[in-house]
Order: C-alpha cells, then sequence, then structure tokens
C-alpha cells in the first residue's frame, strides 16, 4: 500500500492560485495539504518596509486565505523564520513532501538551498518549479555556457533561441481537492490567522486604503481592464486620469508579489496581439517583461548586484556624500517641486510610474546631487510596493550610468520635465498642498515667485515650502562635468575587480599593428576583458598556394604582435564575447565574409564594429564623391582625392594605460593552444625561407624601416646625396609588404613623410610625391566594386586580348628559366 503523502506548499511570492505549477504538485497525488507562509510578526517592525508595503502584503495574505477557504482549504501564516521552524512542522504535520517556487535571487537562492537540504536529511520530498519568470533562469544561463548575458542585446538573442514560454497549467480548483484535505483546527484562526492591520501599528489614515490593494482578485481584475484597453485601444488614453505621466499597466505591484503570473500576463497579450492583428505578437511587444527577465538573470549570479563594492558590473563613480540633501530628498523636501512630488507619492502610496522613477533617480544621481544610487535602491525598496531586487538595483544602475547603458541618458530637468508634461500643476498641487495656491507660472520655481505672489499663495518660500537644497542649473554643469571626468578615464576608473564593459575580442587580419589602429582602440574601449585573435587554420595553409617565404612573413609579424601581448562562434560562447572588432575589409570576399561575420554576431548577441584603416580613404567615401561610382581613371581618382583634402590623422597607437581595467585572460595552456605557429606546423621548413633577413615581418620592423626612411630624406637633403626627397617616393621605399599586412599604416606613412619633406620643402607635399599610394588606394577603390578585380573574363575593367596559352614558357618563367 502506498504511504500517503502529506504536503506543503511554502508560500513567499507566488501569492495566488491561478497558473501556480508548486501549488498543483503540492495538492495532487496528497492526502493532506497545508499553505504555509511563515511571517515573523515580532519582527515586522524593525524590518525596512513601509507599512503601505506591510498592508499590500496582508491583503494579499487575506485575499489567499479567502480563495483557499472556497476550496475547503486555508492558509496558515507561521510565525518565525523558516529554518527554524520547519523542523517543528514536519514532526507535528509528518509531511513528506514540500514545494514551493524557484526563486533565481542569489539570497533567497542560499536560503533555500539550506531549507532544501535540512528537508532532504529529513527524507522529506522538496519539489521546486519555476514561475516568477517567464524562462527558467538557469536554462538561460545553460544556453550562454555557464555565463549570464551582460548586455540586453545578448539576453534578447539568447531567448530568441528559445521556445515560447511554457504554457500555464491550470488554475488550481475543487477538483483537484477531491482526494485531498486541509486538517483544520478550530483555534487556526487564533494560531494561524493572517495576522489583523493593527498588528502593523497603522494609524486610522494608513489603514484607508488607496488605489492599492493587493490580491489575485485585484490583479486579475486589472488584467480584464488591461485587456480590454488592448482589445479596444482608445486613441486618446495615452496619458493615465489625472496624471501627467503615460499610461502603463500598474501591474507591477501584482507581479511582485506573485499575484498574478507574468507567464499568464504573456500568454494573455499574446492572444489578444493575435485577435487584432490576426498574428502572432513579436517578442518585443513584450519589452517591458524582457527588461524584467532580464534583470533576474543577471542579478542571479551576482550576490552584490545592489551594491558597488565587489559588483562586476557597476562602474565606479566617485560619488558624494551629502547627508542633509539625501534627507531632504527621501521627505520630498528639496524645494523642487516637481521632485518633492514624486517622493511624496512613493512615501504615501508605495508606486510611482517609471518616469518618475527616472527624473527623482536622475535627480538623486548624475543629474544634480551626485549622491551614490545604492541610497535611492535603498529608499525604493522600502516604499515601492513592486520593489524586486533585483529589477530595483539593475534599474538604478542603469538610470545612474553605472552599467546597462549604451549612451549616456538623457537629463531630467527637475522644472522643465513638470513644466512640460503638467503645465498648470495639478500633480504638485495634490501631493505638495502647500503649493496648491501658487499660480502656474511659479508652480515649478516657487524660488523665483515675487514675495507678493508667495503671500497670496499662503506660501512663503524659505518657511512654508524650502528653498531649493541647490542651483539645478549650476549642478548639472557639475554633474556632466563629472561624468565627463569618468568617461574620460573610464578604463581606469572600472573596478579593479573586472568592471563593467564588454568582453571584446579584437580579431587581427591585415592590421597586424598596434599604431593607427581604430578598430583595435574601439575594442579596448569601455573593454573588461580583452582578447586578441588571428585565425589560421595550419591545415588550409598547407593548401595555400603561398610560398614560404610569404608565410614567414607573417609568422614574424604575428610574433611581433604578440610580443606586445595576445570557430569564431565557439570563440564567441567560449569567452562570453560581447564585442567584436575589426578593420573593414575592402575587397569584395572579404566583405561577404564580414557581413556573415556580422550576422552571426547579432545572432549571439555580440555588438560587432569595423572601422576602415587599410587605406588613406574610406574607399566608400571615395566612392560617395564621385556620384555613387567607383573612379575609372586615375584622373579622376585623383581630382576626388584632391577635394577630399588630406587623410585622416592616425589615432594614438594602443599603449599600456589603455588596457588598464581590463583584462586579458590568458590560460596556462596558451602556448599549446594559442601561440604562433613554427613555420614546420604549416608544412615549410626553415630551408624554404629564401628571403632571410631581407624581409622580417613586424611592426616594430616597419617602423624601423619607416624611421630609417626619414632619415635619409632629413639627412640625405642636407648633404645633397642622391637619396633626399627623392627616398620619399613610395616605388623606393620598401614598405609594401608592411602596408599589406598591415604592419605599417598607410595614414602613418602618409603622415611622417608629409612632416619630413615640410621639414625640408618648408611647403606640403604636391599629391604626385605620393603617386604610389594613390594608385594603391585607387585599385582598392576599383576592386571594393568589381568580384572579378583578379581574372580576365566577367571583369569590367580588362579588355578581352587573345591572350595564348603556353605552359611550357610560363613553367619556364616561374622557374626563372627564360
Ligand atoms: C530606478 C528604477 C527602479 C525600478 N525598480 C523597479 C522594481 O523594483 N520593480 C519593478 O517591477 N520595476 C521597477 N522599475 C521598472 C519600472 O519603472 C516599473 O516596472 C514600472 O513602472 C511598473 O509599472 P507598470 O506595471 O505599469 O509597467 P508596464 O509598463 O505596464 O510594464 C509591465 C511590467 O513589465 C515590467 N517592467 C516594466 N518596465 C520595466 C523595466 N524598465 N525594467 C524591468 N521591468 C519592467 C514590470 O513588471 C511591469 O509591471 C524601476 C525603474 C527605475 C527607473
Amino acid at each position: 500500500m502506498n504511504a500517503s503523502v502529506n504536503s506543503l506548499h511554502w508560500f513567499r511570492k507566488g501569492l495566488r492560485l491561478h497558473d501556480n505549477p508548486s501549488l498543483r504538485l503540492a495538492i495532487d497525488g496528497s492526502s493532506t495539504f497545508r499553505a504555509v507562509f511563515f511571517l515573523d510578526v515580532d519582527s515586522l517592525n524593525e524590518i525596512n518596509i513601509s507599512r503601505t508595503k506591510w498592508r499590500f502584503l496582508l491583503d494579499c495574505l487575506l485575499d489567499l486565505d479567502s480563495s483557499l477557504r472556497k476550496l475547503n482549504s486555508r492558509l496558515f501564516i507561521v510565525r518565525g523564520q523558516p529554518i527554524d521552524v520547519f523542523p517543528k512542522l514536519i514532526k507535528q504535520w509528518n509531511i513528506t513532501r514540500v514545494t514551493f517556487e524557484y526563486d533565481g535571487e542569489p539570497f533567497p537562492q542560499r536560503r533555500d538551498d539550506s531549507v532544501k537540504r535540512l528537508l532532504e536529511s529529513e527524507g522529506v520530498e522538496v519539489l521546486v518549479s519555476t514561475s516568477h519568470t517567464l524562462y527558467d533562469i538557469e536554462k538561460i544561463v545553460e544556453l550562454n555556457h555557464g555565463n549570464v548575458p551582460v548586455t540586453f542585446k545578448q539576453f534578447e538573442c539568447l531567448i530568441s533561441k528559445l521556445r515560447s514560454p511554457n504554457s500555464c497549467v491550470p488554475d488550481v480548483n475543487q477538483d483537484l481537492f477531491v482526494n485531498c484535505k486541509t486538517p483544520v483546527e478550530n483555534n487556526h484562526d487564533k494560531i494561524y490567522g493572517v495576522p489583523e492591520y493593527s498588528a502593523l501599528d497603522l494609524d486610522e489614515e494608513e489603514h484607508e486604503r488607496g488605489e492599492w490593494v493587493g490580491g489575485e482578485d485585484e490583479a486579475l481584475r486589472r488584467l480584464g481592464l488591461l485587456e480590454k484597453e488592448v482589445a479596444e485601444p482608445k486613441t486618446d488614453t495615452q496619458q493615465e486620469k489625472n496624471s501627467p505621466f503615460p499610461k502603463s499597466s500598474k501591474l507591477s505591484p501584482y507581479l511582485r508579489f506573485g499575484c498574478l503570473s507574468v507567464k499568464y500576463l504573456f500568454h494573455r497579450m499574446n492572444q489578444i496581439y493575435k485577435e487584432v492583428h490576426g498574428k502572432p505578437a513579436p517578442l518585443s511587444v513584450h519589452l517591458p517583461l524582457l527588461w524584467r527577465e532580464f534583470f533576474f538573470v543577471v542579478a542571479s549570479k551576482h550576490p552584490n548586484f545592489d551594491k558597488m563594492k565587489n559588483n562586476s558590473l557597476c562602474l565606479q563613480f566617485p560619488w558624494e556624500e551629502h547627508a542633509d540633501q539625501l534627507e531632504q530628498f527621501k521627505q520630498g523636501k528639496t524645494g523642487f517641486p516637481w521632485i518633492d512630488a514624486i517622493m511624496r507619492q512613493l512615501l504615501s502610496e508605495g508606486w510611482i510610474p517609471h518616469l518618475a522613477r527616472q527624473a527623482v533617480g536622475c535627480f538623486l544621481t548624475r543629474g544634480a546631487l551626485w549622491i551614490t544610487w545604492e541610497e535611492g535602491f535603498k529608499i525604493f525598496e522600502k516604499f515601492l510596493l513592486d520593489a524586486e531586487w533585483s529589477i530595483n538595483a539593475g534599474s538604478w544602475m542603469w538610470l545612474s550610468c553605472s552599467a546597462f547603458f549604451a549612451k549616456h541618458s538623457q537629463w531630467m530637468c527637475p522644472v522643465g520635465l513638470g513644466e512640460h508634461l503638467d503645465p498648470q500643476g495639478s500633480y504638485v498641487r495634490k501631493y505638495v498642498p502647500e503649493l496648491k495656491d501658487f499660480p502656474a507660472d511659479y508652480i515649478y520655481k516657487p524660488w523665483k515667485a515675487p514675495i507678493e505672489v508667495q503671500k497670496t499663495a499662503h506660501c512663503i518660500v524659505g518657511a512654508d515650502y524650502p528653498q531649493p537644497i541647490i542651483d539645478h542649473q549650476e549642478a548639472r554643469r557639475e554633474c556632466v562635468d563629472k561624468l565627463r571626468a569618468v568617461y574620460q578615464n573610464l578604463v581606469s576608473k572600472v573596478s579593479s575587480n573586472v568592471g563593467l564593459g564588454h568582453n571584446a575580442m579584437h580579431w587581427f587580419r591585415k592590421d597586424l599593428r598596434l599604431h593607427d589602429n581604430p578598430s583595435l582602440c574601439e575594442a579596448l574601449t569601455n573593454c573588461r576583458t580583452f582578447h586578441a585573435v588571428y585565425i589560421l587554420d595550419p591545415v588550409s595553409a598547407r593548401a595555400a598556394n603561398v610560398s614560404a617565404n610569404r608565410w614567414k612573413f607573417l609568422l614574424d609579424c604575428l610574433t611581433d604582435l604578440d610580443k606586445t601581448d595576445i570557430c569564431v562562434t565557439k570563440l564567441f560562447q567560449e569567452w562570453n564575447i560581447s564585442k567584436l572588432t575589426f578593420e573593414c575589409e575592402i575587397e569584395p570576399f572579404g566583405q561577404r565574409r564580414d557581413v556573415a561575420v556580422a550576422v552571426l554576431g547579432e545572432e549571439h548577441g555580440v555588438e560587432v564594429i569595423s572601422k576602415p584603416s587599410h587605406t588613406l580613404y574610406d574607399p566608400e567615401k571615395i566612392i560617395d564623391s564621385n556620384d555613387g561610382e567607383a573612379p575609372l581613371l586615375i584622373k579622376t581618382f585623383e581630382n576626388v582625392v584632391r577635394q577630399m583634402g588630406p587623410p585622416e590623422k592616425p589615432v594614438d597607437a594602443v599603449n599600456k594605460s589603455m588596457f588598464k581595467g581590463c583584462i586579458c585572460p590568458v590560460s596556462s595552456d596558451h602556448s599549446t593552444k594559442f601561440a604562433v605557429p613554427h613555420l614546420d606546423e604549416l608544412g615549410f621548413q626553415e630551408e624554404d625561407v629564401t628571403s632571410g633577413e631581407l624581409w622580417v615581418g613586424g611592426e616594430q620592423e616597419a617602423i624601423k624601416r619607416l624611421t630609417e626612411l626619414e632619415e635619409k630624406v632629413l639627412v640625405g637633403n642636407l648633404k645633397k646625396s642622391v637619396e633626399g626627397l627623392d627616398a620619399l617616393r613610395p616605388s623606393r621605399t620598401q614598405l609594401s609588404p608592411y602596408l599589406r599586412f598591415g604592419c605599417l599604416s598607410p595614414r602613418l606613412f602618409h603622415m611622417r613623410l608629409t612632416k619630413a619633406y615640410m621639414k625640408v620643402k618648408c611647403q606640403p607635399p604636391p599629391l604626385s610625391l605620393y603617386r604610389q599610394l594613390v594608385w594603391r588606394e585607387f585599385f582598392f577603390t576599383l576592386a571594393s566594386r568589381n568580384p572579378h578585380m583578379d581574372k580576365a573574363v566577367d571583369n569590367p575593367l580588362s579588355l578581352n586580348i587573345p591572350w595564348e596559352e603556353n605552359e611550357k614558357a610560363l613553367d619556364a618563367w616561374k622557374k626563372v628559366r627564360v
């Protein structure tokens, strides 16, 4: 005979009967069932949570108890901490199964692990299901090879590979309870009843319910209203009624306490979208829910997500302490009516719209007071009904520009934004009643009102309402300067603990140098880990029709580059790459490959940035300047280039300081896995190399040669030797292999020779001096639009000359035996 199952469902969030898989697991197949919520009433006053929020929770618990009663069950409010009380409950009720909803946040995870260990050691079966998020967080991390995605884009790419969130499970109803009973004693209310509101020491005024009534019933009622609005949109309903803020669902507190299932919301919205538009909803329709999900995923592996210290995602800004200003901000007494109204709404009602959160968040941090976002996080944690540890901390980091941002966010003027959204100031009049009689002209800047106006409005600034705590324009300027300083020193200011930024990979191809390498610099901007990669496949290297001399030159270049420091999809995943940079390829085959790589990047949530630096000018710009066509004659080309003016200056060489704060992970097997190969690995012997010391590859050699050339120009000219200015002529520089492999940037070459020429001639050189460089440029531009540049057939540039085949002669020519 099967032993009977006595189960206990541990409610934490997820305070509902609909779409609650772990609750169903508790009831299904059990003989007895108890629903428990742990609440330490004695410590209510010690926990830093507003009364409004406690009241909302009590609403939810009462609602849950009432729904369970309808199913002949009850909710058991158990006093104490789960880890202390569970052993007693298990014995008392002979519990054999415990179920709860999965919580991915680091602290609850630790708590749940301990409880699970404890229960299992007592022989209790523990069943856990995910229902607070759309997806299983661990699956997303697994899909990303054990790493959490660090950008929203990366996250979006990951979830686009997953199937739509699972369907909802059926509601808990009478049928499920057919064979299952909840033993309820007569003294249930006394021992396990939901506490009275009076336990919260709420005074009468606080008892009054505003707009926010907790519970599943209310959540589903609100969802019903939303569904109606989405199904029959009215054009004039963009604005919230009696509010200056844009309309939104106002479902966040219900999602926070789990009175509403996020999956249920998702699927309902999908269904309505399909009914209205006749096609399935794209994921983007759920953008706010995806941001919610993103923050849960990122925070799940960052235990210090709510702090700056030891938070590898957060930029370390030099925030300042202004205790008095912080206190005035908390109380809604900053002297800025717009800010004060929002803060007072938060304190009294426990919820403010997204734009209002942004307005006060900007004011507290990067827009005025320059106080750390951690303080804002704590205030919101205490007062917001919807405060979720992950979303709250993530949003504060985002808002203060400390993480998850692409560009500087907009400044929100504490005066102008209110004036713009609510010119009459009704919102301020409601929440800052001292100012209710102020004329609209001064409602957002009462300190500017003449004293007569203040008297008439029965509010003297400085006595009845505070003077502004700062000069907001001045504060803004200072904040902008501080932000700029932070960004300028971004790399060095990033936490030494691997700060915010990209896991960047620079793919070296024809730019084997550190000087004038804009895409390499781009990789190092805002970079936390950096990998420099050259992709070389020894098998195809052997098959490629390239001489030993050329391979040796390339290996020299790579060795030279490696001295200064260190497929594609595998690397993206292995190194959790979020940004890939490379030099733009000009030639058609390379262009096609780059497009394919950009698509791969997109698929993997990797930002791909490429910049031109293999030529003096961006060939695309030359073509643009010639009405969209590559110039076919060198004369035309020269004219176009002349009109474009001198090429851009080279960018600064990559140096040590650019690597500050950025880590280049080098594994212990680096030399076996990633080192520059030897020639014999490519199938050549040292003897095959006949170019000897004449052609040593690499940037160092290129710069040495360039410097020698400059000296020849200067010294040779002084001595009136044969070299002199003639040495400038590129045909004589012997730098072409270095330009070919990008060990030397053409722009650096151009700039240094120009300077040398000007020293001698005291005037800029004519274009003709660079004739060979110009020809190089000309051919690149032509080839960029001609995929058959290397063939006689199908090549619109090549005359069809009837060349003849003569293998014998060709062979002799190749072997230098003509
Ligand atoms: C500084 C700051 C702190 C915040 N703290 C929280 C928080 O603790 N809890 C919270 O739920 N939201 C937080 N938000 C995000 C957002 O302001 C609220 O989710 C939104 O205002 C809730 O209103 P709504 O339900 O009408 O949202 P809607 O726009 O109708 O969106 C539907 C749901 O999507 C989610 N959502 C919407 N916007 C975001 C967002 N930007 N990021 C993450 N999820 C979002 C919420 O669950 C919301 O209920 C914060 C925003 C800022 C700027």
